[in-house]
């Protein structure tokens, strides 16, 4: 049976880097699943469809293939063949990611994936809904999160490293609408899981995280 680790939280969590981090201590695959709800986000703007246009939506994720690929370790998403690693970082596309993911067909068909992904190997997957949907039976789960002006800023440098410019306030305004809507929505809400732990990394460093974590796999794996 493989080794599931779930970690799920907010926009700006420090989510991937951990989990990376992890996944690579662990030789785990790491499964952004963030970035598929992206690929399709990409597809739909493509399309020129309005976030408002949820039957638009629907009727078009079927026309959407996504898969996933590793190079060098690395996550490569694919969208209808194509690899769309790096047109789906933007604030845009994760905006209306956020604005698309709550449609239904949308999330079975890519919660369908990463089942699958899980069942065959060891993961660590990052996301909204991993340890309440996705993998319930995942044997360590986490919620990791920080204050809404911590994690504005992380993603502030982590665009800012990229090249891309982007206003400190409408990040943070834009994490506050997002953490919102992935809270309040209908199907498979942001929340933590009964069974997982609660992380706030707001004045923790990236390395106690992985530390903490790593400690708390190991004693998962000793029982
Ligand atoms: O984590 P990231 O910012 O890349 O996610 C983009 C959006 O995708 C989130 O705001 C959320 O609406 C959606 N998402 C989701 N379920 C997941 C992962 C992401 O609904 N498991």
């Amino acid at each position: 049976m493989s080794f599931n680790i779930a970690i799920d939280g907010p926009a700006g969590a420090g989510k991937s880097t951990i989990a990376k981090k992890i996944a690579a201590k662990l030789s785990y695959i790491y499964v952004d699943t963030g970035a598929m709800y992206r690929a399709m986000a990409l597809y739909f703007l493509r399309l020129g469809l309005d976030a408002g246009d949820r039957e638009g939506m629907a009727a078009a994720c079927g026309g959407a293939d996504i898969s996933i690929r590793y190079v060098n370790g690395e996550q490569n998403v694919l969208l209808n063949e194509e690899n769309v690693t790096p047109y789906i970082r933007s604030e845009e596309v994760g905006k209306m990611a956020s604005q698309s993911s709550p449609i239904p067909q949308v999330r079975e068909k890519l919660t369908q994936l990463q089942k699958d992904l899980a069942a065959r190997e060891d993961v660590v997957m990052d996301g909204r809904d991993i340890g309440t949907c996705v993998l319930p039976g995942a044997q360590v789960k986490i919620y990791l999160t920080a204050s809404t002006h911590t994690r504005a800023l992380r993603r502030f440098r982590e665009l800012e490293e990229k090249g891309l410019k982007e206003s400190l306030e409408e990040i943070e305004a834009d994490i506050a609408d997002r953490d919102y809507r992935d809270m309040h929505r209908d199907i498979s809400p942001l929340r933590q899981a009964e069974d997982a732990w609660y992380l706030d990394t707001s004045d923790m460093g990236i390395d106690e995280v992985v530390a903490a974590i790593l400690n708390r796999v190991e004693q998962v794996r000793e029982r």
